[in-house]
Order: C-alpha cells, then structure tokens, then sequence
C-alpha cells in the first residue's frame, strides 16, 4: 500500500455526475479534490465518433455490460445492463440524446418533500451546465455552460417522415422538448459538438484538467469507503490488483451511478443488515433503502424491414454510401458517422387524466437482428416504445462480498399488482403502429417483424412484449432521496445517519423523469455542487 494522500473531497465515480461535482468543486484552487474512475481513459476515438455508440453498447473495456438474472414476468430472459466504464461514465457511451424530463417530475420529487428540487429550482442548473448552440437568449437555455447541446445538421431523412406521420394523426409537434413540457413530437437536441460526441469527461473535464487541485486517478476501483466513528474518512481502493487508500478531509462523494453506488455503499457495511449479513460483510451502518426503489424505462419495438437505403443499415446496396460518408466524415466531420442515430421522437399521454406523457417513442432509422440490438444487416425502421412511469419497482442486491464481483440487478418489470405498466405499454405500442401504418411510410415500408402482423389483440401484444422487451438503460432511485425510512439520502443528498458522505448521481432521484436521464443527472450534479459548497461555508462559519 503507497502512503495516503489527502484531499478535501474524494469523488468516486467520474461519470455523468462525478465530472460535474469534480469540476464545480476545484473552482475553488484552495479545494483540492481526487477524482477516482473504475474505467479507462476514453481514448478509444469510437467513443467521440457520434455513430461509434453503436460498437460501443457492446465494448467490454469501456463498458460493464452487466446482465440482469431472469425476469419472472419476462419468461425469465436476463436483462442487458450496459454501463460506461470509462472517463464520462454512461455519457460517454450513451445515445447522446438530450432530454432534461417534465417539469412535473421535479415538481413531484418536492411535494414528495424534498425541498429546493422542483422544476424552478433546478431550471437554473440545467442552464448553467449547458452551452445551446440553437437556442440563445432563451428562458429555458443556456449558453456558455460547458456541455455542447445541439440539433444534428443533418438528421436521417427518414426521421422526417416519422414526424409527417404523427403530424397525420393530427399529434403535437413539439418546437423544443426541453422547456418545461415535453408532450409531443419532434427532432431531438444532441449532446454533440462539431461532429464529435460531448460527453461530461470532454464538457467538464478535459478543459480543466490540469487545475493543481485536481487529480484524477483512472483504472481505480473503489472497494470500500473508510468510516471511522460514524464518519467517512476515506477510500481503499485498488489499481491493477495494487491495493491505495485515500483520505477525505471534508467529504467523500459517491458518484458510482444507479447500479453500483448502492453496491459501493453495501460492500462498505452501509445497507440492510439481511442482505449484508448473506455475504458476511459487518454492518456498519442499516440503511434499509439502499438498492430498493429501482426504476428502469422497459420497452418494445414496433419493427418494420425496408427495400430502400434510407435508413442506416449495411448491406452491398448502402456500401458506396457508407464509403462516401466515411471520407466525409474524416475530412469534415459530418455526415452520417456524424449523427447519433436516435434522433426524433415523441411524448405521449396514451389515456386521459395523466398529468404528463407515460409513454415515450423513440424513433430507430435502422434494421435490428433482433430486440434491443441497434443495427444488423439489411434496411429497416422501427419505434422503440418506452414506458416512462413505471410503477413496478425492483432492487439492486450483491452477488458476494468481493469487489468486482457485478451486482444483482432484479428490475422486476410488470410486477405492479394492478398491471397498469403492461397496459400502458401496450397502448403505446398500438399507437407506434398507427404512425408507423400512414401513408408517410408506403414507399418504405417493408414486412413488419415485431410485432408481426399476426398479433393484433392486447393479449398478443402483452405475450410479444414479454418476449421482446428491453431496456432503455435509465436505472435510477436506487439510493433515493426523501424523508421516508427508505430514502438514503436527504435533500442534501447526505447519507442518512453518516457524517461526510453523500451520493451524487442518477440514484438519488426518487422517481424517473419523463425522458432520458443524462440532463437531469447533470442538473442534479450541478446542484449539488452548490450544496456541497454552501454547507462547506456553513462549517467554517461555525468553526471561526
Ligand atoms: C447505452 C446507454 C445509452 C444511453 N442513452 C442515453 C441518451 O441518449 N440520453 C440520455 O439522456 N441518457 C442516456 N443514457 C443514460 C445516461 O447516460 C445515464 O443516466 C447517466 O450517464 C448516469 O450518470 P451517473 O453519473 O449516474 O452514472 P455513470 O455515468 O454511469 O457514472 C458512474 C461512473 O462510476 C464508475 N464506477 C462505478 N463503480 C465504481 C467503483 N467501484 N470505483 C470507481 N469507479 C466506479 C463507473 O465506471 C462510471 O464511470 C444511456 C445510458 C446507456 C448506458
């Protein structure tokens, strides 16, 4: 073991969150901060190609991959869990889409009492995060902010179609999806920049990396935060099998994200006492809570194979274009190499009486070999159909109380007793396929492969769901915050019962936002941020 170095705050985890809190904290050069990140550098030049995201879902340096143990109500399929393991964590290999959510789900996480995070509140960090190249002088938009969000030059034609269609249906078309209220259809904001994805390691990190009271220490895996008297004191962790320890003056930040912040607390005896007791790990804190509460966005495809070359896809027709678009993008940076492929989109709310979307369409210009995949070979089209509110939870738990070893992570999909997620589900599917059914789509549409034409019923639908479904890869509320026995943190995001820890990222949030959750977890990052250094100020008044 190497001598101990101290900072003021250690951070673990340098994904979404991590980069941000790291960034706002060294602001300050008299704040000295290590940052420490399981993964790799991002030097793979696949993670900034906008298009690379696809090798990416399945690169294992870079990428966790975990896989979910047999869903009971999905005729006992695991679940793909990829994760980013790499600078920038998950938005570094994510779809790059932005989406800050609804304005009632941050409503909703106040009236659920936890005061300082409604829409108004937090409307100003998703501001100052963000540098929008389209909207300027805008209430809802920053600029200037380190994260690059933009529409793409040129998105595939066939997402304009898309929107003809639902404009068929007489639906919302939606100027901008992120201004309080998302409901309706419309071209995506990307987090891209000149061509290349803006992942947080690249928007918060790269600039400022050099700052003297930053370091950043990568290939780290944490195995265990150090407490001592009920106080977080530091992290032991491990670089290529070497075992190091640092101490925290002021805080130790968990930043792991939604899957592995609960396993990081869990494998330091913070957690409940039966499923630390399983694997032989000393309780040193019960924490009920942590891992329960978990939400993830479950969806099914609406698939349709096509004739024409319009969509991304590879075969012997499409090849002088890939080439072309290749030279393209090496010399210019733009072209299709350039796009993010999920790229339109629409909310929906598929029955009266809810007060925001429940159902999100994500429009897929490619051919999938089969669900949960993004490309194959051939041409084809396909509305990925999300169900945003889900009202069954599932729970992270250990596997062992070895570092390294991967979480269980039981989502439990459609295991509310009133059913209300397969029946929300559904209606989203049949909607998809009214859109993907107008005439906007005669030219190119093909033979339908899910649901095939033969499953036209609710209960054909539900059984093609059971067997198709994936994820959309949002877990979140894992280390919830709140006021109940189950929340882990607070409205400070500090650990219930423990000085000088807090968690930081996508498993605070006690509810999943209507949409994709990059932007909100940066939001939250940023907010924190804030609290971290007013309650920082707060101690040195009281000490002087
Ligand atoms: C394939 C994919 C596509 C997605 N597409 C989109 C999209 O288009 N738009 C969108 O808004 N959202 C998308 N998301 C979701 C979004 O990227 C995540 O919600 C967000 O990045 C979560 O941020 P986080 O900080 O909570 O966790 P992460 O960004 O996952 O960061 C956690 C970090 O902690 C590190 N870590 C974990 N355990 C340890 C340990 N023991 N020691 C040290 N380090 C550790 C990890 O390596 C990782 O870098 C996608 C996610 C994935 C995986």
């Amino acid at each position: 073991m190497s001598a101990t170095e101290t900072f003021h705050y250690v951070i673990i985890g340098a994904g979404s969150a991590g980069c941000v809190v790291a960034n706002r904290l060294t602001e300050d050069p008299s704040v000295s901060v290590c940052l420490l990140e399981a993964g790799p550098r991002d030097k793979n030049p696949l993670i900034h190609i906008p298009a690379g995201f696809i090798r990416m879902l399945f690169h294992p340096k870079y990428n966790y991959m975990f896989m979910g143990p047999g869903e009971a109500n999905l005729k006992n399929r695991p679940t793909f869990v990829p994760r980013g393991k790499t600078l920038g964590g998950s938005s570094s290999i994510n779809g790059m889409i932005y989406i800050r959510g609804h304005a009632r789900d941050f409503d909703e996480w106040a009236e659920l009492g936890n005061a300082g995070w409604g829409y108004d509140d937090l409307l100003p960090y998703f501001r100052k995060s963000e540098n929008n190249e389209n909207y300027k002088d805008d209430k809802a938009h920053g600029t200037g902010g380190p994260l690059n969000v933009k529409y793409l030059e040129r998105p595939n034609k066939l997402n304009h179609v898309f929107l003809e269609g639902a404009a068929a249906l007489q639906k919302r078309k939606i100027p901008d999806f992120n201004a309080g209220d998302n409901e309706g259809y419309g071209i995506f904001q990307t987090t891209t920049k000149a061509g290349r994805r803006h992942s947080v390691a690249r928007a918060f990190i790269k600039p400022i990396e050099n700052r003297p009271n930053l370091k950043i220490i990568t290939d780290a895996q944490v195995s265990n935060i150090v407490l001592n008297g009920g106080r977080a004191t530091g992290v032991a962790y491990t670089v290529f099998g070497q075992s190091h320890r640092v101490d925290a003056r002021a805080e130790v930040i968990v930043s792991a994200g939604a899957i592995q912040s609960p396993q990081v607390l869990m494998l330091s005896g913070i957690g409940d006492p039966a499923e630390l007791g399983k694997h032989g790990i000393e309780v040193k804190h019960a924490l009920r809570g942590v891992g329960q509460n978990l939400q993830e966005h479950i969806s099914a495809p609406v698939h349709f194979m096509s004739d024409r070359i319009t969509s991304y896809g590879i075969s012997l027709k499409a090849m002088p274009k890939i080439a072309w678009n290749a030279l393209l993008y090496a010399f210019a940076r733009k072209g299709l190499f350039a796009n993010n492929i999920v790229e339109s989109g629409g909310f929906i709310r598929t029955m009266p009486g809810l007060d925001r979307p429940d159902v999100q369409h994500i429009f897929v210009p490619t051919h999938q070999g089969k669900p949960g995949e993004l490309l194959a070979w051939g041409h084809g089209f396909r509305i990925t159909t999300v169900l945003l509110h889900p009202k069954s939870k599932g729970r992270i738990g250990l596997s062992s109380g070895k570092v390294g070893d991967p979480p269980v992570i039981d989502f439990r999909f459609f295991s509310d007793p009133g059913g209300e997620d397969m029946k929300a589900l559904i209606r989203g599917i049949k909607d998809a396929r009214r859109i993907l059914m107008t005439p906007a789509f005669d030219k190119y549409r093909g033979v339908a492969v899910w649901p095939p034409e033969s499953v036209q019923t609710d209960e054909q639908i539900e059984k093609f769901i059971r067997e198709y479904s994936s994820t959309v890869f949002h877990p979140v509320g894992t280390c919830k915050m709140g006021k109940d026995d189950m929340a882990v943190v607070d409205d400070r995001l500090r650990v219930r019962g423990i000085e000088g820890l807090r968690v930081v990222d996508a498993s605070i949030m006690p509810t999943v936002t209507t949409g994709n959750t990059n932007a909100p977890t940066i939001a939250i990052a940023e907010k924190a941020a804030d609290m971290i250094k007013e309650d920082a100020r707060g101690t040195q008044r009281k000490a002087a």
